[in-house]
């Protein structure tokens, strides 16, 4: 069956068409340029963006996949987690759909929908598979059993999620929005061992209790400390270093977290996916301690670790060939779905 796939949680509209694994077709609109002067996403020009984007979207993306419309057997949208008004927008826009072709409506979990992108590149995921979720609102280690069905929540962060810590970070360094891209390119030109920034719940006291918790609050603190005394001491503020060391921090907790919750529970497959992943540290200390522990490794290509309609149409698909019941024509959105729930 092809399955059209929408998402619209936050400030990208993406749909896309999949059969099976394999990606037929997808398009994607971004507003992130009217949120450039806000410095970050404001939730009113989201939604408007939305609006206007979704249906040439759509139709981009039949076009992409040399289909249309009359070519789908089914519908998944994003139900959430994200921001309610924008998820109201794609939701709307696949009830429609649905409603017109009289083809089945799956509302599925953005989360999940992350982790299921990297089936689009590597095939079905194992099972289990230990998941490594970074994204601008969420840092969560899951164990999934079956991306359709059983996704249970190991460990998240206890604050700030990786990629609000880089757009945090980037924010004082005077880097622009959205500081996550940026940062990593600038990190690229300096020295990753220039400064040894904190590792959150790393010592054998928070162990005990945060094994596979994240914590990057403290770090994003030291940063700001630290280029704040450099500059009342009249120092120049390198910043690429800083760039550098930072994002070493982040990736250097991130995988030894993540490894380390593969060798607990005798999990062999790591995936890692969300926004973050698009980071070149992150993916490079990855490949290399993953291949060191003898755990494979799966990342997908950038374009499907940030927000796209390709990983819904993906997730939906699994989701229809379990066969699990369709949603309701009433689905509604949840801003803060939990990742255990797949499908709605
Ligand atoms: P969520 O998926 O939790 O609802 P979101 O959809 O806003 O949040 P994503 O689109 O998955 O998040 O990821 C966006 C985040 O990824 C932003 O915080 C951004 O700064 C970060 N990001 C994007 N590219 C990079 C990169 N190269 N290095 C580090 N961070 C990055
Ligand atoms: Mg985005
Ligand atoms: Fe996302």
């Amino acid at each position: 069956p092809v399955v059209l796939g929408i998402e619209s949680s936050c400030d990208e509209t993406g749909v896309a068409l999949v059969r099976g694994t394999t990606l037929l077709g997808d398009s994607l609109a971004s507003s992130v340029d009217e949120h450039v002067r806000f410095g970050g996403v404001v939730p009113e020009v989201a939604s408007r963006a939305h609006l206007e984007a979704i249906i040439p979207t759509i139709e981009r993306a039949c076009d992409d996949a040399g289909l249309t419309l009359a070519d789908v057997d089914a519908v998944a949208v994003t139900a959430g987690p994200g921001l309610a008004g924008a998820l109201m927008v794609g939701v709307s826009a696949a009830k429609a759909v649905a409603w017109a072709l009289d083809k089945p409506l799956y509302g599925v979990n953005h989360l999940c929908a992350h982790v299921c992108a990297d089936v689009l590149d590597h095939g079905p995921l194992p099972e289990p598979t230990m998941a490594l979720l970074v994204s601008g609102g969420h840092t969560d280690l899951l164990i999934v059993r079956d991306i359709a069905s059983d996704v249970t929540s190991l460990g998240r962060t206890i604050d700030d999620a990786a990629g609000e810590a880089y757009d945090k970070v980037a924010r004082v360094l005077g880097v622009p929005y959205p500081g996550g891209p940026h940062l990593d390119r600038l990190a690229q030109q300096g020295d990753p061992t220039a400064i040894r920034f904190p590792r959150g719940l790393t010592s054998a006291r928070d162990m005990e209790k945060h094994r596979f918790d994240f914590s990057f609050s403290g770090l994003k603190t030291a940063v700001v400390r630290w280029v704040q005394e450099r500059e009342r001491d009249g120092l120049d503020v390198p910043l690429a270093d800083v760039a550098a060391s930072f994002s070493a921090a982040v990736a250097d907790v991130l995988t030894r977290k993540a490894i380390d919750a593969c060798e607990h529970h005798g999990i062999k497959d790591l995936q890692i996916g969300g926004g973050v992943t698009a980071n070149t540290q992150l993916r490079t200390m990855a490949e290399e301690r993953c291949a060191a522990a003898g755990i494979s490794l799966r990342v997908p290509r950038i374009r499907l670790c940030t927000d796209n309609g390709a990983m819904v149409a993906a997730l939906g698909a699994q989701v229809v060939a379990r066969g699990l019941t369709p949603s309701s024509l009433d689905l509604g959105t949840d801003s803060s779905l939990p990742v255990s729930t797949v499908s709605v």
